[in-house]
């Protein structure tokens, strides 16, 4: 289907690939976040290789979890072989349970609200705020106060009858979410908080690292975030009891023993395989190096776009330090964003959209939902721009 502005867009697509191209005449542009192995990658997992541990054993989870514990003001950390995984069981320890609903924005990877539907639960999306793309802390207030109410056992969505048990709060392309306000509204309700921040691993709060804010986050290690184990995950946790738990149940539930196999709860096969734990920690190494090559990223592109029109770029919300997971633009209302997409990838930018807001996928387009104006706008708007460490060098 071709819109009107379909041949102004192309042109600005054009423009703004000529721009980039420019700007990074050296960088490989057809991905949007390639992995950069820099340091000690290839020395780690071969000492998995050469030591033949390589799975659910070794030394290199342990000093994963506690490298990343370092850098998470002491928490407990579990190490986990996805970040859905980590996610699916923050959720268990944050206390969701079958046929609750758990709010969440609609502006986010498919895998928060997959999280919540491995439990059992169903997801109830809420509107986000234009600056940080993340929940908005008033908007949630005065919606919670329309929905629900008290009831024995907690609070109850009043149309549904279903219970709320706990509020997600996603830290989109690196950039810290309003968590104190949000924690604010969500306090008088007793409802636990989670960060998923998958994406914000070395990102700040003020002064503080995201992620610790609330009683449990999520991280993921997947091959394009930035740092990777190749696949993998952690939850971060306040309390050090809910990490065993959470931990138990990542290893299958099985009782320590030499022989015998006694599992005890309905566990799940979550664990991070060494050899991946051992890509991870060469990772980790660089991820403050990572993080300023990501951050040197955004003024390059902003003298890149300077005098582009109609784009605007977005950086990062005053309250935090991001770690630019993705650098990313909005386009003028005006224009088509099918239109520029294509333009771009026909000149060899691997740019893409936002993701589908959750609402409008076939699996969850009939879950409860506030207005999701803001999200329905920005999806319209939105384009990431190839971000990857290795643009930047
Ligand atoms: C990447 C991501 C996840 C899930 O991580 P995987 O490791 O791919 O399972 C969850 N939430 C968000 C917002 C993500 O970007």
């Amino acid at each position: 289907m071709s819109s009107p502005n379909d041949g102004k867009s192309r042109v600005l697509g054009k423009f703004i690939a000529s721009k980039i191209k420019r700007e990074f005449p050296r960088a490989n542009l057809g991905v949007l976040h390639e992995p950069v192995f820099g340091g000690r990658e290839l020395e780690y997992t071969s000492q998995c290789i050469e030591s033949g541990f390589v799975s659910s054993v070794g030394q290199f989870v342990n000093q994963f979890e506690e490298q990343l514990s370092h850098r998470f003001e002491g928490r407990s950390v579990v190490a986990t072989n996805t970040g859905t995984s980590a996610l699916h069981l923050a959720l268990i320890g944050a206390g969701v349970a079958e046929g609750d609903e758990v709010i969440i924005p609609a502006a986010t990877f498919v895998a928060t609200a997959n999280a919540v539907r491995m439990c059992g639960a169903i997801p109830h999306f809420v509107d986000i705020e234009s600056s940080s793309m993340a929940l908005d802390a008033q908007l949630l207030e005065e919606y919670l106060g329309e929905v629900l109410e008290q009831r024995s056992g907690g609070q109850f969505n009043k149309k549904t009858g279903r219970r709320v048990s706990a509020v997600v709060v996603v830290h989109l392309f690196g950039h810290s979410a309003p968590v104190e306000s949000i924690l604010t509204v969500t306090r008088p309700y007793g409802f636990p908080l989670v960060e998923d921040a998958a994406e914000a691993v070395g990102s700040l709060y003020e002064d503080r690292p995201v992620g610790t804010s609330s009683g449990l986050a999520a991280l993921s290690f997947n091959g394009n975030k930035i740092v990777t184990t190749g696949g993998g995950g952690a939850v971060v946790a306040e309390d050090a009891s809910v990490a065993l738990l959470l931990k138990h149940l990542s290893t299958t539930a099985k009782k320590p023993h030499p022989w015998e196999y006694f599992h005890d709860l309905p566990g799940f096969n979550y664990r991070m395989p060494n050899i991946n734990a051992a890509l991870g920690c060469a990772q980790l190494e660089q991820l403050d190096s990572f993080v300023e090559a990501k951050r040197s990223l955004v003024g390059r592109y902003a003298i890149a776009l300077g005098d582009v029109g109609d784009v605007e770029l977005v950086t990062e919300p005053s309250r935090g330090r991001s770690n630019y997971w993705l650098q990313t633009i909005l386009l003028d209302r005006s224009q088509d964003l099918p239109s520029v997409l294509g333009a771009l990838h026909e000149e060899g930018i691997g740019a893409r959209p936002l993701w589908k807001p959750l609402h409008q996928l076939p699996m969850y387009e009939r879950c409860p939902r506030s207005s999701l104006g803001v999200t329905e706008s920005l999806s319209e708007r939105l384009i990431n721009l190839p971000s990857g460490v290795g643009v930047a060098i």
